[in-house]
């Protein structure tokens, strides 16, 4: 089914989207990856879910990508005796190594690394930053603090440290054990949480040694501190404001998700913005002006991927929601406005063949009026290359590889096709007319334009760009 938007829609499962029919009808209404919550998945489901996305996949013939989201580590307060204690600015409380139920005077924490590295002046945010205090006393066993806002602590409710680096990979003990189990099910994405630094992807990338990409959610200040390195890294990027929101003050979010969503497009790198983006319509049918205005944020700096959260894994209108952003996405990228704000970020072509080819193929298309890019890549650099030209005219992807079709499923603008890889040079551009033609993308008197590398089937060596005339019979003019 062609999408009539370059913006892609991720869309998480769970309680309110796990079986067969509502999964197909998410990627009906337009969701075209699926996202994996392995904070709240177990393994069984995994499994099941992998093979039910691939199955409405098999039925639909369109590439369907998954990501699996590590949870990462996940910091956590101790429990209280009774059902937890009010507090008030001006209070101090301690936070310790000692795992005895809390009182008003003092909690566990049971987190070596956090009592190893505060330092006073540092603040520690729990309860999704409901209770803000600062340390004005540490040691490797307790840390004093003063309480600066909040009214109430209860058991387990979370920390969050945005003043201290922690001695600590982004990989827990649970996410190796759930990235072991998302690429033995073949999901194409993995996304790391609580990235820190560059080397947190170094080590997730060598376990999946290529059998899905990495993606870095960038929730924490030391990750934007670090975003280039971090970018070079990282295979795609999410801009995680759930926790953003936490670590960094509220109103520095929209900012750092300009700043990340600007760098990935100028590495041409996909990147997603997450969280929050419909939120109400985990229990309306319909948005708030705000949510929508959000959503077209997204869209107007040309982000690869909006994402859903809660509203299609838990919310009541799973569906809903994402014909939802489907129509925003559609109306943004028709509004007279939207070529210019998307042409403003773009950035010059590297000093490579791929995007000098990249480059002239937009422009030449964009010149002609043409019908469509269609670029063959095995690896998938190529059509990255040419999406990150953010061209107006439809692009389509064709792989010879489904793994690849896959993951160019979440990228901006890209109509991702697996399939044969025809050998000979006028095969191949009868095919790219075909294919082109039969996706309802071009029509019989209409031209495209073609980029492959030469020979066939060898990774980033793109090197040919040419124009073709789609005769009557949907094919390539010369050929019939
Ligand atoms: C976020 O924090 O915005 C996010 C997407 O991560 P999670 O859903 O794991 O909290």
């Amino acid at each position: 089914m062609r999408r009539r938007r370059k913006v892609k829609i991720l869309a998480t499962l769970g309680p309110s989207s796990s079986d067969k029919a509502k999964i197909k009808a998410l990627g009906d209404a337009g969701a075209d990856v699926f996202r994996i919550n392995m904070s709240h998945t177990d393994h069984r489901t995994l499994r099941r879910l992998v093979n039910t996305i691939r199955s409405v996949e098999s039925e639909g013939l369109r590439p369907i990508g998954i990501l699996a989201d590590l949870q990462g580590p996940k910091l956590r307060i101790g429990t209280f005796a009774g059902s937890g204690i009010d507090i008030a600015p001006g209070d101090i409380l301690v936070l310790d190594s000692d795992p005895a139920p809390g009182n008003r005077q003092r909690v566990h924490l049971p987190h070596p690394e956090i009592l190893a590295a505060v330092q006073p002046g540092h603040r520690l945010l729990l309860d999704d930053g409901k209770v803000r205090l600062t340390v004005t006393e540490s040691d490797e066993n307790k840390v004093t603090a003063l309480v600066e806002a909040g009214t109430h602590l209860s058991d387990r409710k979370g920390v969050s440290v945005p003043d201290t680096t922690l001695a600590f990979s982004a990989l827990t003990g649970k996410d190796r054990s759930d990235l072991e189990a998302a690429l033995d099910a073949g999901v194409d994405w993995i996304a790391l949480s609580f990235v820190q630094r560059p080397e947190d992807l170094a080590e997730v990338k060598k376990i999946a040694r290529g059998q899905a990409a990495v993606m870095a959610k960038i929730e924490k200040p030391q990750a934007v501190e670090r975003l280039d390195a971090i970018i070079d890294q990282a295979d795609a990027l999410m801009v995680a404001r759930g926790d953003l929101g936490v670590e960094m003050p509220l109103e520095r979010v929209p900012g750092i998700q300009k700043q990340i969503t600007r760098a990935a497009r100028r590495a041409g790198k996909p990147v997603v913005v997450a969280t929050q983006m419909l939120e109400s319509m985990i229990t309306a049918p319909v948005p708030t002006r705000a949510e929508v205005s959000d959503v077209s944020t997204a869209v107007f700096e040309a982000a690869d991927a909006v994402m859903l959260s809660a509203e299609s894994a838990s919310g009541s209108f799973p569906v809903e929601a994402v014909e939802t952003m489907d129509r925003i996405a559609v109306e943004v990228e028709r509004d007279p406005n939207y070529p210019n704000i998307v042409y403003s970020q773009r950035t010059e072509p590297e000093p490579t063949t791929a995007d000098a080819i990249s480059a002239g193929a937009r422009q030449i298309a964009e010149t002609l009026n043409l019908a469509a890019i269609c670029c063959f890549t095995s690896s998938g650099a190529t059509a990255m290359r040419t999406a990150r030209e953010r061209p107006l005219t439809p692009v389509i992807s064709m792989s010879p590889v489904m793994s690849t079709a896959r993951r160019l499923s979440i990228v901006w603008g890209l109509h991702c096709v697996a399939g044969e890889e025809p050998d000979a040079l006028e095969d191949m551009i009868d095919h790219a007319c075909q294919v082109a033609t039969a996706e309802d993308i071009a029509e019989p008197g209409q031209r495209i334009i073609v980029t492959a590398g030469l020979p066939m089937g060898t990774p980033g060596a793109t090197n040919m760009l040419r124009i073709a005339f789609i005769g009557t019979g949907g094919g390539d003019s010369l050929k019939e």
